[in-house]
């Protein structure tokens, strides 16, 4: 099938604030602890590369909203890859080892493989390789997979919501075929991609009917399914909590078919419960964002494609990063003022979910902030 690229924007400046933060006063040098109002520290950061994609998924860009007259940013907003590794390289010094690319759909950023070599070299602060992955829809893996991993990407996720071909073609709403993106991890796994993780958004009487069919297709094959509750991010998903699979449900939905057991996570505050199969035939995850909310671990900072730092999914105002690099202030300027917004971060919008506290609040769109 043809490749489709559908620029975009949402209406994220009329909707979402944002503003420059301020330099503060004395600068500090940075020492890798920061910690934010509620104590955590900033670990894990994500990069918006795109805010387009080439699919239509329902619960993320519906078509309706998505269209051919929705306007997007200019080339000459988005950060460019100097500026995002220089970015990169900031965050690190304050504790930062992972970091994802994600979208839009990352891999329709031109040369994407130029910023992974450019981002691969970095180090954490105690020298250690970074962790580097990427978030893709997999429709051009088999194109990519080889170069990613010869840039350095360290690990892959692909998003994956249905098995059936009919109920994928529905999901995506661009009619892109299920055996492509079965081919593209196929792709990942021969470029010597391991422990690829694909990853299954749940939607009430839309997909439910595949998580039995993920689950037995993924058993055996190394690949470690997870899923994910349908989540209420951005304003244009139309979400519903009756729309929602509870993880519980999933989890027992697999074992009365495929036995499970509850396991370890794999560090303190991993997003995903772990279950493996009791005969052996690998593992699944749940990431029950809705109901279950895990923000008093979160360490998550985001990076929107127009350089904005955002402090939750769910956030309704940026930090623009961008005015400081274009206005030529330092790195130590940046770095302190980038520890003057974290320092200051409250979010726990999953635990709030439904507050009167959020009513009427706009949120940022999932394929302009990344997921
Ligand atoms: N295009 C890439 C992809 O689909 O993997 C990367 C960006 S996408 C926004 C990142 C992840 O967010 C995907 O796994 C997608 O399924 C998930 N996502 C998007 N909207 C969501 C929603 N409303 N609830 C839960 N997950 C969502
Ligand atoms: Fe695109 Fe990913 Fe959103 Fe689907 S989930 S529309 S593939 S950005
Ligand atoms: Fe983190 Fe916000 Fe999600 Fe809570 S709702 S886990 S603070 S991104």
């Amino acid at each position: 099938m043809s490749e489709r690229v559908i620029p975009l924007i949402d209406e994220r400046q009329r909707k979402i604030g944002s503003h420059v933060p301020v330099i503060p006063a004395q600068l500090l040098n940075p020492d890798g602890l920061l910690a934010d109002q509620r104590g955590r520290s900033l670990h894990d950061l994500r990069i918006s590369v795109t805010d387009r994609c080439n699919f239509r998924c329902t619960y993320c860009m519906p078509k309706e909203v998505f269209d051919k007259d929705y306007p997007y940013l200019a080339h000459s907003d988005l950060l460019n890859f100097e500026e995002i590794t220089r970015l990169a390289k900031i965050y690190i010094e304050h504790g930062v080892e992972k970091i994802r690319l994600t979208g839009g759909e990352p891999l329709l950023r031109k040369h994407v493989e130029k910023l992974i070599e450019m981002l691969a070299v970095l180090k954490t602060r105690s020298g250690k390789p970074l962790d580097l992955t990427l978030t893709t829809n997999g429709s051009l893996l088999r194109k990519k997979a080889q170069s990613l991993k010869d840039a350095g990407l360290s690990r892959l996720t692909v998003s994956l919501d249905g098995i059936d071909d009919h109920i994928f073609r529905q999901m995506n709403d661009v009619d892109f075929p299920v055996a492509d993106v079965l081919d593209g991890i196929e792709a990942a796994r021969e470029a010597g991609f391991e422990n690829i993780k694909v990853n299954m958004v749940v939607k009430k009487n839309c997909n439910d009917q595949e998580i039995i069919p993920m689950a037995s297709y993924f058993r055996n094959t190394g690949v470690t399914l997870r899923f994910i509750e349908f989540m209420d991010v951005g304003a244009s998903n139309g979400w519903n909590m009756s729309e929602v699979v509870p993880s519980a449900e999933v989890i027992k939905k697999i074992h009365e078919v495929f036995p499970l057991t509850n396991i370890d996570p794999n560090y303190p505050g991993e997003v995903a419960e772990r279950w493996r199969y009791v005969d052996g035939s690998g593992e699944v995850g749940v990431i029950s964002s809705v109901t279950q909310a895990f923000c008093k671990d979160c360490s998550r900072a985001r990076l929107s494609t127009e350089g904005k730092m955002y402090l939750c999914l769910f956030a309704t105002e940026g930090h623009d990063l961008k005015a400081l690099l274009r206005e030529g202030r330092t790195d130590l300027e940046i770095s302190n003022a980038i520890a003057q917004v974290w320092s200051h971060r409250v979010d726990r919008y999953s635990e709030l979910r439904g507050s009167p506290e959020l009513a009427n609040k706009a949120k940022v769109e999932m394929s302009y902030i990344g997921g």
